[in-house]
């Protein structure tokens, strides 16, 4: 098969896997040595889709055959879908290439597994290993391993990624068991811990030898796929809030479930509202962020988020006997609560209050939406309980308007006014 078919298929079955971003890596530089690519700053540079997915990394699968028959994913062994397989050499190549075009700054390689987990991974690695030995490729490298795979391999991995990473793929062993017969929540977050103990050595000996190789410098990282199932927002926020905790995860990535065709009638029919994910993320990010626990953000009785507004607003509206705030005196963690303060503008308020009471005035040049917090908060010329922050109607004021699909384009259009 041809490289550019094959390369086609491949690049193809791997955009099911979100977790692509790159951030947060550690500085990789070509200058005290010969070698292609360096990893600047903060991180190596990435762009990304409208849908918010990287596509700076050439993204590719080792293989798309399977043997496993994971329910919910197109390269399943009982798929009927068309099959390729690239060389280890074929993916150093066109890493090589691509680089030195400029089309990508780094690597995002997983695989279907062939045979068992141990011939995949070293197969996986054999790239990785390539790249870093034979051609002093610094740029970005993130390695899909497999849980299943000998500690020895996913060390290896580690020894050569800036990234790794495990998907955990669903928040219950029920619907792990129930879609994915060969994977195991247990072993899947055994082989975590084992990751993240190899990090934390790996820091532990970098602070003795600054100059010694890093395992995952980056972190690992996992995804879970949405609405494959009915597990609720809670239930998967409940489950990526214990993975940073436990397992000290760089991310999480939530990748809304795609139908597939001929799937098994335990799947849904249609893909859940993209929105969802974005919603999820937005989550992920207040608990990352700005000190909120995961269940705070739901409830039992509605146990997913709402799609129609930000989850911090959806929590303001239901716990507004903590509002309002005092721009001038409450303190980081209450403005971070704020609907409408996010962490720089937050810095911003407790800087310059140091010198200075905030009026309303102030609030645009610190980059605050006036509109948004004005209905949550106290400054000297304003306090959000004279204008009752228990209004029945302050809800609606942040809800969007009712959506209608068009006629003919099948777009839908917000109806904000009166007709
Ligand atoms: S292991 Fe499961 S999710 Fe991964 S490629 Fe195979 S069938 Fe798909």
């Amino acid at each position: 098969m041809e490289l550019a078919r094959k390369l086609a298929i491949l690049a193809d079955a791997a955009k099911y896997d979100a977790s692509c971003a790159s951030s947060g890596t550690t500085k990789r530089t070509s200058r005290d040595s010969a070698g292609l690519g360096s990893t600047t700053g903060s991180g190596i540079c990435h762009s990304y889709t409208p849908d918010g997915r990287c596509v700076s990394l050439l993204k590719i699968l080792l293989t798309n055959y399977c043997i496993y028959d994971c329910l919910y994913c197109i390269n399943r062994v009982s798929s009927d879908v068309p099959r390729a397989r690239f060389t280890a050499e074929e993916v150093v190549q066109l890493t090589l290439d691509f680089y030195r075009r400029n089309y990508i700054e780094g690597l995002f390689l997983s695989s279907g597994i062939i045979r068992n987990p141990d011939y995949t991974m070293e197969q996986v690695i054999a790239v990785a290993r390539t790249l870093r030995i034979d051609h002093q490729f610094r740029g970005y490298i993130h390695l899909k391993t497999i849980p299943e795979a000998s500690p020895a391999l996913i060390e290896e991995a580690g020894r050569w990624a800036d990234r790794i990473s495990i998907n955990i793929e669903l928040p219950t062993e029920i619907a792990l068991k129930e879609l994915a017969p060969e994977k195991d929540l247990v072993r899947t977050e055994a082989a975590m811990t084992g990751i993240k103990e190899r990090i934390e050595q790996s820091k532990a000996e970098r602070r003795d030898n600054p100059k010694g190789r890093s395992f995952a410098p980056a972190g690992q990282s996992t995804q879970m796929i949405v609405g494959a199932t009915d597990a609720s927002d809670r239930v998967i926020l409940a489950r990526a809030s214990s993975l940073y905790e436990q397992q000290k995860l760089r991310r999480v990535y939530y990748s809304a479930f795609s139908p597939i065709p001929d799937a098994s009638s335990k799947l849904p029919l249609v893909a859940p509202p993209l929105v969802r994910e974005h919603r999820l993320y937005q989550a992920d990010w207040l608990v990352r962020f700005y000190g909120f626990k995961a269940q705070e953000l739901t409830r039992d009785a509605k146990p997913d988020l709402d799609l129609a507004i930000d989850p911090k607003l959806s929590w303001a509206l239901r716990n507004r006997h903590q509002f309002p705030v005092d721009l001038n005196k409450a303190p980081r963690g209450l403005l971070l609560r704020v609907p409408g303060l996010g962490t720089k503008s937050t810095e911003r308020i407790l800087k310059v209050r140091r010198w200075h009471k905030l009026r309303v005035e102030d609030l645009p040049r610190l980059r605050v939406s006036v509109k948004k917090v004005l209905p949550f908060v106290i400054v000297a010329d304003h306090n959000a309980a004279n204008l009752s922050i228990d209004r029945d109607d302050l809800e609606g004021r942040f809800r969007p308007g009712i959506t209608q699909l068009d006629l003919f384009a099948g777009k839908s259009s917000v109806i904000t006014g009166q007709l």
